[in-house]
């Protein structure tokens, strides 16, 4: 093996994800030794408190005892088997689970190993579904703008965002694109205390126009993770609700970031009492440990592919980790533990801890916008000026720069574009988040100024 450093072979032979590789040059990647709790250590024995959940999978902390037993154990017993025509019990107990705590109505598991392939699966299951229903007019998707569902072709092309779609636009499918509520810069200039989602219209006019050609609507609930951890209120999901019930179109909720407890409830949709036809899960569903990732459905959707073998109505769909043992075994502890130990209802103490403390620090700032959060999710918005809520120019990098402070002071941040934010594991507690909102303060301060 070569004589050179590991950052040094690192660059020599992996492509990083979602990175610019050249950026390397002047912070090369940091070499994780291990994990624990919130925190992550380098080979140099650096600790940085991990406050965005490794890409927000993290859920209870990293090598958590009881998840890393339940892995364990499983792996001396069965590490894999093939989904079609078998099962094992870690599944079948897991199922029962998701079932069991996902809002009513979400009756069938159907497995992935990561998000964006559960989201693949939900838009040809309720493509196939409106098909054998009779419905062969409806082919086209809606989603929302600012809407992040991951990356594949068929992910892409129901996400909005610029900086991970653009290129690609000649090879997407045609999607629908509803204006996303922004509460921020409400184009109704309402705040969030006066507003009566007056920002629906968007979605009656797109429905009015297309709700006969399509067959379903993809959204992430409540929160718009990757548009910068956008949050919009609830009535929005229960017009929604309606409206898809009016045109006969399936409602996918995207609750890969939103899943076990991140807002303050078990899923997002919780929060507007009313359900989804189909529900995309993975992120926090292993703890952040196993690529691992669910589509549940309602029966209604389900029974419209069960018949004879030569009718040619199943879903001929698979992937070869389906319903891996190993990530259930990991998702059957992480269940258990949410319902186990008041994690989630304790995460909402720290929550209004967190809400209170950094509204005192940060909120006088001259280039903090808004802080908003739910859950545990806090995000504060930069921009030049507070009054006219002017962006940052994106070439400036500010968070970037922000990011590069914190690293050094051993906070990993990795803003979204201008937005800085914590989500960190559920059990994360006040004096960790006192250091955390330290570190960022100065960080801040040594971009930006007082
Ligand atoms: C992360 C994410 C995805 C994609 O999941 P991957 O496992 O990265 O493919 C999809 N939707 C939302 C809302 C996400 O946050």
């Amino acid at each position: 093996m070569e004589n050179i450093s590991l950052e040094e072979k690192d660059l020599k032979y992996i492509w990083h994800p979602c990175s610019q590789m050249k950026d390397y040059e002047n912070l090369p990647p940091i070499i994780i030794d291990k994990g624990k709790g919130i925190y992550l250590y380098d080979i140099y024995g650096n600790e940085y408190i991990d406050i965005i959940s490794s890409w927000w999978s993290n859920l209870l902390g990293h090598s958590n005892d009881k998840i890393n037993n339940a892995i364990k154990s499983q792996l001396d017993k069965l590490e894999h088997v093939i989904f079609a025509n078998f099962s094992h019990t870690p599944a079948i107990e897991l199922s029962e689970k998701l079932v069991h705590i996902s809002p009513k109505g979400l009756d069938k598991c159907n497995f992935s190993d990561n998000g964006s392939a559960a989201v693949e699966s939900a838009l040809k299951m309720a493509f196939q579904y409106q098909f054998q229903k009779g419905n062969t007019k409806k082919t086209k998707f809606m989603c929302l703008s600012g809407g992040y569902h991951g990356e594949t072709i068929g992910a892409l092309s129901v996400g909005a965002l610029d900086l991970y779609a653009k290129i690609y636009e000649p090879i997407l499918i045609h999607s629908i694109r509803i204006k996303a509520p922004d509460c921020y810069r409400c184009p109704f200039n309402k705040t969030r205390d006066t507003c009566s989602t007056e920002c629906f219209m968007y979605a009656e006019y797109e429905f009015e126009k297309h709700g006969a050609e399509t067959c379903a609507l993809i959204l992430e609930p409540l929160l718009q993770g990757s548009a910068g951890m956008r949050i919009y209120p609830k009535e929005y999901l229960q017009k929604l609700r309606k409206i898809c019930d009016e045109y006969n179109v399936i409602l996918i909720a995207d609750e890969i970031a939103t899943g076990f407890g991140r807002t303050g409830k078990m899923f997002a949709f919780d929060h507007a009492g009313v359900s989804p036809d189909m529900m995309c899960i993975s992120k926090g569903l292993t703890g952040g440990y196993m690529p691992m990732s669910v589509t549940l459905t309602s029966d209604e959707i389900y029974y419209a592919f069960y018949d004879d073998y030569n009718k040619g109505k199943a879903f001929m769909h698979s992937h070869t980790y389906s319903g891996n043992p190993l990530g259930c075994s990991a998702a059957n502890a992480v269940i258990d533990m949410l319902l186990n130990e008041n994690i989630i209802e304790n995460a909402q103490i720290t929550a209004k801890y967190l809400t209170e403390k950094m509204n005192e620090r940060f909120l006088n700032h001259k280039n903090i916008g808004e802080i908003r959060h739910i859950g545990l999710i806090h995000a504060m918005e930069l921009v030049v000026d507070k009054k006219t809520k002017e962006p940052f120019d994106a070439e400036k990098r500010i968070g970037y720069e922000i990011y590069k402070k914190a690293l050094k002071k051993g906070l990993i941040l990795r803003p979204l574009g201008n937005v800085l934010y914590f989500n960190p594991a559920l059990i994360i507690t006040k004096e960790q988040l006192d250091t955390s909102i330290d570190i960022a303060y100065n960080a801040i301060v040594e971009v930006l100024g007082e």
